[in-house]
């Protein structure tokens, strides 16, 4: 099966909202082994919709729409349709009810226009809608299945997760199962890791792999269909004993784990404490660690020095050894990381200091990136970075690679 997702909306197009929805539901049914081929975007205009539908089905035999099914004249998704595959729109009494009991929930007046919203295609499934009042639509017509969706995502995701995803499961695998497992890599950039394992890649049926990269992690999904939940789970151990066998050493983590929650879970385990004096990163790397809970059993504190004179005077760095070295240096970092760690009485202190861009600094070129880690007894190591990412894409890159090194 493969799928294309169609969201309606010109405010898509005018580049006044970002089409999250497309994103999510690619996400989702990567989950199910769906590939998804195309993304389209069409403004609030039914000739344009009817288009877009028909090239759609010419090439997909899921089709997803996104938005639309409002009350107000310019959701036309299930109205165009219902035209374009000549099928009638019939009152849905569930629907309705669930309408009528939203609006007396809130005490407001109904309009007839909402009454609209109640109005399903004739044949079709009702996906309901928990957070809002437009119910959404799966209809299996001519080989092809459309999904409708009502364009706001608190409506949509759960909407999608909880009511489509399910009814999709069973029909693309009657009484079997379909369990997918997300395996987190980092050190390794995605061509490369694509590289090592093409073999893989490019016999695979069942279970599929599909790799993703975002702010410098490769992942790699491998998802199995099988009668049982057990023969799914041995094929996924298999093609994963398989992946780890080429790129083991790269591997950190699974499914929903970060590089932040391995290495709390990796400090707490060794009772170990740790502080951060940060520069470029602005406390980013403590708020990072301070996402997993539980973290306040190692994370002591840390400070923010942004400039040279905070250096000197909250973490009493010399002020002879930056003007020697500079600030972007292996020196200042490793000054950073040690005064931090004494400050706070930590085991490990870190240091994060460099040009995060776009202009030179401290005589830099953009994306030096110095990282020190004092540990209690060792002298302070150093890791250089060059990155050549935008600014914020540099800071939040220093401090995912500052987790990777504190893994090793
Ligand atoms: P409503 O009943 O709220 O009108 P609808 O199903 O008619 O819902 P739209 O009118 O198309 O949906 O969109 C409503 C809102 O949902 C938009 O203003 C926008 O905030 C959000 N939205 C719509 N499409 C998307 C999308 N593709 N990605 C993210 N958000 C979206
Ligand atoms: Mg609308």
């Amino acid at each position: 099966m493969n799928a294309e997702i169609i969201a309606v909306g010109s405010e898509l197009l005018l580049g006044q909202i970002t089409n999250t929805n497309a994103k999510f539901i690619s996400n989702q049914l990567s989950e199910l082994g769906i590939n998804v081929f195309y993304h389209s975007v069409v403004g609030d205009n039914a000739d344009r919709l009817k288009k877009v539908i028909e090239i759609a089905e010419s090439r997909a035999d899921l089709i997803i729409f996104s938005g639309g099914l409002g009350p107000t004249k310019d959701d036309l998704t299930k109205e165009t349709i219902a035209k374009h595959l000549g099928i009638s729109l019939t009152m849905d009494s569930t629907a309705m009810q669930f309408i009528e009991d939203f609006f007396a929930k809130y005490n407001r007046p109904m309009t007839e226009n909402n009454r609209k919203q109640a109005l399903i295609l004739a044949g079709s499934d009702v996906l309901a809608n928990h957070h809002g009042m437009a119910p959404g639509m799966l209809l299996e017509k001519n080989n092809r299945t459309y999904i409708l969706l009502p364009g706001p995502p608190k409506e949509l995701e759960p909407m999608f997760q909880f009511e489509a995803k399910p009814k999709l499961a069973t029909r693309l695998n009657q009484g079997g199962v379909i369990l997918s497992h997300v395996l987190r890599f980092y050190g390794i950039g995605e061509a490369e890791l694509e590289h090592k394992i093409q073999d893989i890649l490019d016999q695979q049926s069942n279970p599929t792999v599909a790799p993703l990269a975002s702010d410098g992690e490769v992942t790699l999904r491998i998802t199995a269909k099988a009668t049982t939940e057990q023969e799914a789970r041995a094929l996924i151990h298999a093609k994963e004993q398989e992946i780890q066998s080429v790129v083991g050493e790269f591997h950190y983590g699974n499914n929903d784990d970060s590089l932040a929650s391995k290495i709390v879970e990796m400090l707490l385990h060794h009772k170990l404490t740790i502080s951060a004096a940060e520069s470029l990163t602005a406390g980013l790397f403590q708020s990072e660690l301070a996402e997993i809970s539980g973290v306040s059993g190692t994370l002591v504190g840390g400070v923010v020095t942004y400039t040279e004179n905070a250096k000197i005077q909250q973490l009493g760095i010399e002020k002879s050894l930056l003007d020697q070295y500079g600030i972007v240096s292996s020196e200042c970092a490793a000054a950073m990381a040690l005064k931090v760690r004494e400050k706070f009485g930590t085991d490990i202190g870190v240091g994060l200091t460099g040009a995060a861009g776009p202009e030179p600094h401290d005589g830099q070129p953009a994306g030096t990136i110095w990282i020190g880690f004092s540990i209690k007894g060792y002298e302070p190591i150093t890791r250089k970075l060059q990155l050549s990412g935008m600014r914020n894409t540099n800071r939040i890159r220093a401090v995912k690679l500052a987790c990777s090194y504190l893994m090793r």
